[in-house]
């Protein structure tokens, strides 16, 4: 088969949080947030991206910002596509061919909402969409021998899903996706300021707060130093500064931290003996965002029994390997 000349293959990490894309032969050339900003009265895009994201809980009535992709899955259809059509446009320029796309989904969605994310990425403006199981790509981003004849385990902790599994020969051999990861962990923050604090704080002065002082360990988070944040008081309705101490995140978030271990342990439970001795020799890889919560691998590490490491880069790591498994395309193409 011949292709057009100039046509690009590309690979796009969708996620939750994030919406990373991947050129073949150049590597990332974008990482934005996955959130659009629309006009309430005409449904305009207003913006897209790391400007929207600044917008979410500031915006006038006029405008709206949204997060077209929850738990891992397309929540809002229309706004995914717009904000694809924007972001494949933005990374390969106006002019380029129509690409061929390589999109993640987290293991375990429905054929429907597989089917979602492959319309959406066509009508976005893909020549032809395929899709890799998100696990699968973070394995391949962070280094691992996913081809060997060998068990290797990792946990991708994102926005919206932890998704945990072992790999082996070129395939997923056991897998679990829960639908708790960095949102849930922003909004037990919040919820346990509103009850203790009395005090309402927005999603992304949650989110700083988790990036900045969060632990997944509770006895560790009294080495990490308290931040003050601001929010409205509830008793009397006004701005408000309270200073919180990282224990009190740690324990906000303990429930969250522990069903993931729960996931990681089911998982490994209903491997083959042979992988979880391989996953024991190996350890686990962390990616995503969530790999890098304070002290969350020797957490994970002391519940299983077993070494964990981060990836490096591990935001990057699905987009990577996304990217990777486009050689994979040329083959799919002939399907
Ligand atoms: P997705 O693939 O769902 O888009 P990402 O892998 O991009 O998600 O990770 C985004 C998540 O990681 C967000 O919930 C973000 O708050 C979280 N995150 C990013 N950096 C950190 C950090 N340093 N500590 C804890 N969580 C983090
Ligand atoms: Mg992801």
């Amino acid at each position: 088969m011949v292709f057009g000349i100039g046509t690009k293959n590309i690979g796009i990490d969708l996620g939750t949080a994030n919406t990373i894309v991947y050129e073949e032969g150049k590597g990332i050339v974008l990482r934005e947030p996955s959130v659009v900003a629309k006009n309430t009265k005409t449904g305009e895009v207003v913006s897209v991206g790391s400007e929207a994201r600044d917008m979410i809980g500031r915006t006038p009535e006029s405008i709206v910002a949204i997060r077209p992709m929850k738990d891992g899955v397309i929540a809002d259809y229309d706004t995914t596509v717009s904000m694809m059509q924007y972001y494949i446009q933005k990374a390969l320029g106006n002019k380029a061919n129509k690409p061929y796309v390589m999109v993640c989904v987290p293991s375990g969605v429905t054929e429907v909402e597989k089917r979602a994310v492959i319309d959406a990425t066509r009508v976005a403006g893909a020549r032809d969409a395929y899709t890799i199981e998100e696990p699968f790509a973070a394995a391949i981003g962070a280094g691992l021998p996913v081809m060997d004849p060998t068990g290797n385990m990792v946990v991708d902790i994102g926005g919206g899903t932890t998704d945990v599994a072992t790999i082996s020969l070129g395939g997923i051999v056991s897998s679990r996706s829960i639908r708790m990861a960095g949102d849930k962990i922003d909004e037990a923050i919040i919820s346990y300021v509103r009850k203790n604090f009395n005090l309402l704080i927005g999603e992304r002065t949650a989110e700083q707060l988790k990036m900045d002082v969060a632990s997944a360990s509770v006895e560790a988070a009294k080495d990490i130093e308290s931040q003050s944040i601001r929010g409205r008081d509830l008793v009397s309705g006004l701005p408000q500064t309270v200073e919180i101490e990282a224990v009190d995140v740690a324990k906000a978030i303990q429930e969250v931290v522990q069903e993931i271990i729960v996931a990681i342990k089911e998982t490994l439970e209903e491997t083959s003996p042979e992988i979880a001795a391989d996953v024991i020799d190996h350890g686990i890889v962390l990616t995503g965002g969530g790999a890098l919560l304070k002290h969350l691998p020797e957490v994970i590490s002391e519940a299983t029994k077993v070494p964990v490491f981060v990836a490096s880069e591990p935001l990057d790591c699905v987009a990577i390997g996304t990217g990777e498994s486009l050689k994979s395309i040329e083959v799919m193409k002939d399907k």
